[in-house]
């Protein structure tokens, strides 16, 4: 089991304390809550205008982001458009602290379980290709250039978001193996490694006498008894080696409770997305106080980023994007079960 001072201990590029002046009240006594936000709650913004939108989210208050948008063309590097190097010092500019960051393969990607909350609005809800024999070694190739990419930004965490599609047992088990070598590889940086879920991870894996399992198959008495694919992960990689952000949101949406999960496999969620329909704790929609005490008691909780993925599309809400941001913010930091 890993313990959050493990994970901390293990994340030795970036304030491993995990303390910062900031955290310091004007009397320097008790600690301050620390809010995170993963940046693609702002990516229409980002886009007009990066350094003034991420300083926006400063001065609403939150104490570090998440990256989102790193990707590589011509074996280079690059977060939104931006060199390692000029976005770490816009970052340093606006005084974020970038504590972690999403990224994928560049394999081709599926919109394959975009249910999107029952909004038809799921374009998050991605999958790539699947893992194979012949494609692993360009995937570990892709991480390797991406953990010293993140090197050069000061980001000591990074985190895969996108599922590798699975059709059989094989695939679920090759996942897990890759999963293992990209962790072992960040490990040897000084880095961590760990993987980001949406809704599909929750559909249930499994073989059918004689033949391979497909999703199209249907699960009979015929059937091996099946797993669900989260539980697979969980079971498969090495906790010194892969973390579990979990979206909460997303494991909701695939029908399982995240408080279970921190129950059944303690010390394997240090990360968290702490995401609801809309604005956070606007809909009644997720439990968050229980989501929050079981994730410090039992769950590994060290860090959470708020993410709004559907907070006001074009014409849905009266309020901004960034008003959405701001409302979030005040719910977290006025929740007491919300350290
Ligand atoms: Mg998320």
């Amino acid at each position: 089991m890993q313990t959050r001072r493990e994970f901390l201990k293990n994340t030795t590029v970036v304030a491993a304390s995990g303390l910062t002046s900031a955290d310091l009240t004007a009397s320097g006594a008790a600690p301050a809550k620390r809010i995170g936000i993963q940046t693609y709650s702002i990516r229409r913004q980002l886009k007009q205008d990066m350094a003034g939108s991420l300083k926006a989210l400063k001065d609403i208050g939150f104490s570090h982001v998440e990256l989102y948008g790193y990707e590589q063309q011509a074996g280079k590097g690059s977060v939104l458009g931006y060199s390692p190097k000029d976005y770490r010092k816009i970052l340093r500019d606006t005084g974020l602290e970038p504590t972690s960051s999403h990224l994928e393969p560049p394999l081709p990607s599926f919109y394959k379980f975009g249910d999107g909350g029952g909004t038809g609005k799921g374009e998050r809800s991605i999958q790539i290709a699947a893992y194979t024999k012949e494609n692993t070694g360009s995937i570990l190739e892709f991480w390797k250039r991406a953990l010293a990419d993140h090197q050069e930004l000061g980001v000591p965490v990074v985190v895969q978001p996108a599922m590798p599609q699975v059709n059989s047992l094989d695939d679920a088990k090759r996942v897990c193996e890759v999963f293992n070598q990209t962790g072992e590889l960040a490990r040897k940086a000084g880095m961590r490694w760990g993987y980001h879920n949406h809704s599909a991870e929750f559909k249930r894996i499994g073989v059918k006498r004689g033949e391979d399992w497909s999703p199209e198959m249907e699960i009979t008495k015929d059937s091996y008894p099946s797993e669900i694919f989260y539980d697979f992960l969980l079971k498969n990689t090495d906790p010194g080696l892969v973390f579990f952000e979990m979206d909460v949101y997303w494991a909701v949406m695939g029908q399982c409770d995240p408080v279970a999960y921190f129950n059944r496999y303690p010390g394997r969620f240090p990360l968290l997305h702490i995401k609801d329909r809309d604005i956070l704790g606007s809909t009644g929609f997720m439990n968050f106080e229980n989501i929050f005490r079981a994730g410090y008691a039992k769950g590994g909780l060290e860090r959470y980023y708020a993410e709004l993925e559907y907070a006001n599309p074009a014409g849905s809400s009266p309020l901004s994007q960034m008003e959405s941001v701001r409302k979030s913010y005040e719910y977290l930091a006025n929740a007491a079960f919300v350290k």
